[in-house]
């Protein structure tokens, strides 16, 4: 029987709690939520370690159409940035925009936001750019914004950097300048051919480090681009134990898939990138409504949240 260790005594230093479930067992445990059990599940909880809780308030795609309050300008971005903080955001996940409000990987725009925001919060945000291609991007020009920025994390699609063997060479150069100029990765796996390839270069030493965090995307290539909680269960499947991994969900189920994140070890990703929709089927009025429902999960549950030091320290990043 396969099994998933759904706790890294690595990463906290309460006293160590191992637990070990099969998937089946696991599906039973988080979805039999009955009174009589919330005590147990809760204590649970309290041990596992501190649940990092990121924003993606803007993406690459929508614009203020689709919701007016998307955070575009730096100024916008940056004031959304302190309110999600203060939510209970330890991270925000950056994409810049052109003059014409396109998607861009310039340097100087990144520049010029993250300024805004450490104006705004200084250093209790982990600030993380994306380097998604959208179609326009080479994975050359994508390491190159990387290298220009030097910023605290960024993002990278595997499939997107490294999509064959040609690219490995290269892709690997670029892993290690980051892992050497202390950039922390966040490598984005859409499937389980993204995992099984994400493995193979762990092992071979490709993606270097020990500190490497991964993001699971739930309803990306999926119909009208909503998620289903339960897909989350086969990715985990494949997951070493020692990674510590995000979760985003596209569309209105995201809250539902955060909470499975958060029961099972794992840790959050939301924002307008993904979804702008509340549990109760409202339209959020801003990013942090969806940062502060993850957050009101989290102390249901009894699991800590962890704040831009914890996680700092939980992701490796000096
Ligand atoms: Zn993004």
């Amino acid at each position: 029987m396969r099994m998933i260790i759904i706790y890294n005594s690595s990463v906290d230093k309460s006293p160590p709690y191992s637990l070990i479930m099969s998937r089946a067992k696991i599906r039973s445990y988080v979805t039999k939520q009955k009174v009589n059990t919330l005590g147990a599940l809760q204590r649970i909880m309290s041990n596992f370690s501190p649940l990092m809780i990121a924003v993606a308030p803007n993406g690459a795609r929508k614009t203020q159409v689709d919701h007016p309050a998307l955070p575009l300008s730096p100024p916008e971005i940056a004031t959304t940035a302190t309110n999600c903080l203060n939510a209970g955001a330890c991270m925000i996940h950056l994409h810049v925009r052109d003059e014409n409000y396109n998607h861009s990987l310039d340097p100087e725009r990144y520049k010029k936001a993250i300024a805004a925001i450490r104006s705004k919060v200084g250093e209790n945000l982990i600030v993380q750019i994306t380097t998604e291609a959208v179609g326009i991007y080479k994975p050359e020009e994508q390491v190159e914004v990387v290298k220009a920025v030097r910023p605290e994390a960024a993002s990278i699609a595997l499939r997107e950097l490294c999509p064959n063997q040609k690219y490995e060479k290269q892709a690997g150069l670029f892993f290690e300048w980051m892992y050497k100029n202390g950039v922390s990765p966040q490598y984005i796996l859409y499937d389980k051919n993204d995992i099984r390839r994400f493995n193979h270069y762990r092992q071979t030493g490709l993606i270097p480090g020990d500190n490497v965090s991964i993001l699971l995307v739930l309803g990306r290539y999926s119909l009208d681009q909503q998620s289903d909680p339960n897909n989350l269960y086969p990715l985990l499947e494949d997951i070493d134990p020692n990674h510590k991994w995000w979760l985003c969900a596209f569309g209105k189920t995201e809250s539902k898939c955060m909470n499975e994140a958060i029961k099972l070890n794992g840790h959050c990703r939301v924002g307008f990138e993904n979804n702008t929709i509340l549990p109760n089927g409202d339209t959020a009025v801003s990013n942090h409504q969806l940062v502060q429902e993850v957050a009101k999960q989290a102390r249901a549950l009894n699991r800590p949240i962890a704040d831009a030091d914890n996680a700092r320290e939980l992701m490796g990043i000096k």
